[in-house]
């Protein structure tokens, strides 16, 4: 076993941390992973994984505001995360490289992968001392229509998000989702309601408009999440027609806008809006009145709990952190199929947003 000291001016947020330094069947790896007040840190690159605070060197899985929260000094990332960046955070600089070329980092090799979360979304592989080490930020492995598609990267050593790492998260296939989708908006159009699905500006509020303009309905956006489609449109994914939100138009048509302020605007302005929850905390039951919403569906666009444990599998990783929502049932579901697993906590992000 080899003795890792913990440095005093890191920040550690839980017993587990000093566990993993500790105990036996917890193999060595050369990549000196720790958990830091800024944020996850991988000390063999000097390099932040979605830092919390500003730092100087981070790489930056996607743009949700839970991951990318602050201007770095220099960003790693991909182009499409450095354009949606751009449209909230005016400073720092960024180092955007392409899917699958590998590039040095210091004694490091750094590669992005997809991570199949939203447009852009990058997993991190870090190869340093002849291992592997994979990052995934937050990661679904099934279709999208509006991102691309993740790959699972083998490695030794991974560290996986575990948002719906629990047994009871298991999504209903997507294809059902989308249809379930496309039948709700159908059917309160007939009884001359309006549809409002609630879904963010970046990821989920674009996949609604897809899947509801590919169905067929006239679609209208909120203006931040037409804002973000620009940006779709500009780098190829998203060929839909939709308009801006007019709510004295909105009748005949499906209306997609973030939930809270906007969401709850709409449903004052607009006679029969009907507010749809759409994501995987839909399985929770009631959990989309949280919201205001009339309606739930479950589409989510991170990984559900087996899709976890086969990326987990399929990394053939030896060990596996992970990070975020549900750790520990995670971490013990891995344990019981002989995977040594170990929790990163590096607390709430500074704005709570979840991504789901
Ligand atoms: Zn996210």
């Amino acid at each position: 076993m080899r003795f890792v000291p913990c440095p005093t001016e890191d920040r550690l947020n839980s017993a587990d941390q000093l566990l993993l330094f500790a105990e036996p069947d917890w193999p060595p790896d050369p990549f000196d992973v720790r958990v830091r007040a800024e944020g996850l840190y991988v000390g063999c690159a000097d390099l932040y994984l979605d830092a919390r605070l500003k730092v100087d060197r981070c790489f930056i899985s996607h743009a949700h505001t839970d991951h990318a929260c602050a201007a770095h000094g220099v960003t790693v990332c991909t182009s499409a995360t450095a354009r949606f960046m751009r449209l909230r955070l005016r400073s720092g600089e960024f180092d955007v490289h392409p899917f699958g070329r590998p590039f040095p980092w210091g004694d490091a090799r750094l590669t992005l992968h997809p991570a199949g979360h939203v447009l852009g979304s990058a997993q991190l592989l870090v190869e340093y001392g002849g291992q592997r080490l994979v990052y995934t930020g937050d990661i679904k492995l099934g279709p999208s229509l509006t991102c691309e598609r993740a790959k699972v990267v083998p490695c030794d050593v991974l560290i996986c998000e575990s948002t719906f790492g629990l047994e009871k998260f298991r999504f209903p296939p997507v294809a059902q989702a989308r249809r379930q989708i496309a039948h709700l908006a159908g059917e309160l159009l007939a009884a001359d309601r309006v549809p409002v699905f609630l879904g963010y500006s970046l990821g989920r509020g674009p996949e609604l408009a897809a899947i509801l303009a590919q169905a067929g309905f006239e679609v209208m956006v909120e203006e931040s999440i037409g804002q973000h489609l620009r940006v779709y449109r500009e780098l190829g994914w998203f060929d839909w027609p939709v308009r801006p939100l007019d709510p004295r138009k909105a009748r005949g048509r499906v209306v997609v806008t973030p939930a809270g302020p906007a969401a709850a605007a709409i449903a004052r302005q607009v006679t029969g809006a009907e507010l749809v929850y759409v994501s995987g905390w839909a399985m929770l039951a009631g959990y989309g009145r949280r919201f205001g919403a009339d309606h739930a569906v479950c589409l989510s666009d991170h990984a559900d709990f087996d899709d976890l444990l086969r990326l987990a599998g399929r990394t053939g990783a030896r060990k596996v952190y992970v990070t975020h929502g549900y750790t520990r049932p995670l971490r013990d579901s891995l344990a019981a199929r002989g995977i040594p697993s170990r929790i990163l906590n590096v607390g709430a992000p500074r704005r709570r947003a979840r991504s789901p």
